[in-house]
């Protein structure tokens, strides 16, 4: 068994694994005889030195929110309190089986019953299921919950779900993912819904409506009890993507705006670590009408006892195991708790703050299609600055200036689009400074434009083919020599 754990390979020795502490007897009866090591696994042959540096050299090149600013437009790139890392890294959080049977984790439990709580109050909603593991995955969750709401109504002639076209990407996916056809609604001159253009597309095939709150232009929709109105009336239901609560909370609930389901981006929101693909946490909250569909199992409290209740015959099921990202959902509550209501609203509105604080800067340099206030972001163009640059220019050239771009090309209803989101946890400093390296950009762009067609210069690396980068990662080592 021995070689099955040394990571020798060759002559050096690139670290050792600890000795095995749970028993190992038996352990080979339980595995598919098949799926046994009979050789020792091919590791590169490096020495831990080499490792060390491999991966401190890995690290370097990297580039995240506590390496300087990042206004990735609606990804809520903001400041991670390392106080959440300490509670989330306490022993009985992170050392916690999740197959520990409920006596012993009732501190685990106790936490996720008194999360929830806390989201339905966030949200003024019915109810809330903490399972889901991203925000794409709450709005997935959500169409299954709307789907078996009609279903259960025997309305399954509902087969269309509107969506405007400021809404997040995601959404016509996850529509799409529970069987919905996707109708696009056109937003108006100003950025918002055209209640006229509702109204036409509303029938008996309508399932509901998805609404990005506030729109990808960081846009919120002044008419949206109307839309719920019209959207309900007509016997549909409103999703509501929450991603980018950081706009609104504290200040105004999807409840009493007419959602009927709502998510939370965590991960984003309530300041958890993300990028690179996860881990996340995308809780829903629902209304009454789609609360008996919620995910199992469910927290419950009797007597002061934390338990999970599976007995809901009428749910879509589980979609996670155990009950989603746990640590990540820990932090979250961590911030909650650390905040308050008083700081969870200050969140909102230095948000709001300090993106038409930035937005008024910038749109004396470069256009701003959709004028007006603005919620957590805005998006500029990057089209007319100088003749032959691009967006994709300018976005490179920041990351010269150790800046991190911002979300390019996107929503579509903008030529050449910025997006922008500087989140609440800058100061003036750090905005006035992304505001000064802007102009320089524009300057150098009728000055000098070579300087944006060959950014980035300082970079480890140029400029990608982004499509080979994402369709064929090379993710093993590269090995030399043939497996024997
Ligand atoms: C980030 C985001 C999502 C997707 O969230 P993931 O956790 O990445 O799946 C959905 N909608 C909006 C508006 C977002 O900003």
């Amino acid at each position: 068994m021995s070689t099955i754990f040394d990571c020798r390979c060759g002559d050096k020795i690139g670290g050792l694994f600890p000795e095995l502490d749970v028993p190992s007897q038996g352990v080979e009866q339980l595995i598919d005889p098949q799926l046994v090591r009979t050789r020792p696994p091919r590791l590169p042959d490096l020495s831990e030195p080499q490792v060390a540096r491999h991966y401190t050299t890995l690290s370097k090149l990297n580039f995240g929110v506590d390496d300087g600013f990042y206004p990735l437009g609606s990804c809520t790139m903001k400041y991670n309190p390392k106080l959440n890392e300490d509670v989330a890294s306490l022993p009985g959080f992170a050392g916690l089986h999740p197959r520990s049977d409920v006596a012993r984790s009732q501190g685990a439990l106790q936490l996720l019953f008194e999360l929830t709580g806390f989201l339905r109050n966030i949200a003024g909603m019915a109810d809330v299921s903490l399972q889901p593991v991203a925000g794409a995955h709450g709005e997935m969750s959500g169409m299954f919950l709307f789907k078996k709401y009609f279903e259960a109504r025997g309305e399954s002639n509902r087969k269309r779900i509107l969506l405007p076209d400021t809404a997040h990407g995601t959404n016509p996916a996850s529509a799409a993912l529970a069987g919905f056809s996707v109708t696009e609604i056109p937003s108006d001159q100003v950025g918002m819904i055209d209640l006229k253009v509702l109204e036409e597309a509303l029938d008996e095939t309508v399932a509901g409506m998805m609404l990005t709150v506030p729109n990808t232009l960081g846009i919120f929709e002044a008419n949206i009890l109307q839309v719920t109105e019209k959207v309900h009336a007509a016997g549909g239901l409103c999703y509501f993507d929450g991603a980018n609560l950081n706009s609104f909370l504290g200040q105004a609930r999807p409840g009493d705006m007419g959602a009927d389901v709502f998510h939370f981006n965590l991960h984003k929101t309530m300041s958890t670590p993300h990028g690179g693909g996860g881990p996340g946490a995308g809780p829903i909250a629902v209304s009454d009408l789609l609360s008996d569909y919620l995910p199992v199992p469910r927290i419950i409290q009797e007597n002061g006892i934390y338990g999970l209740d599976w007995d809901h015959p009428d749910s879509m099921g589980s979609i996670h195991s155990f009950y989603g990202n746990f640590l990540v959902v820990v932090k979250a509550f961590a911030y909650i708790l650390q905040l308050g209501d008083e700081g969870l609203r200050a969140v909102s509105e230095n948000a709001v703050l300090n993106a038409n604080y930035l937005q008024e800067r910038l749109k004396r340099t470069y256009p701003l299609p959709y004028d007006g206030l603005c919620k957590h972001e805005f998006v500029l163009s990057g089209e007319g600055i100088a003749d032959g640059i691009t967006t994709l220019d300018i976005a490179k050239r920041l990351i010269d200036y150790g800046v991190h771009p911002p979300t390019v090309y996107f929503p579509l209803t903008v030529r050449e689009a910025l997006m922008i989101e500087p989140t609440e946890t800058e100061n003036k400093d750090t905005l006035d400074q992304f505001a000064e390296i802007m102009e320089t950009i524009a300057a150098e762009a009728k000055k000098n434009p070579q300087l944006l067609h060959e950014a980035p210069r300082n970079a480890p690396v140029r400029r990608l083919d982004q499509t080979q980068a994402a369709k064929n990662p090379v993710l093993t080592y590269p090995f030399d020599e043939k497996p024997e």
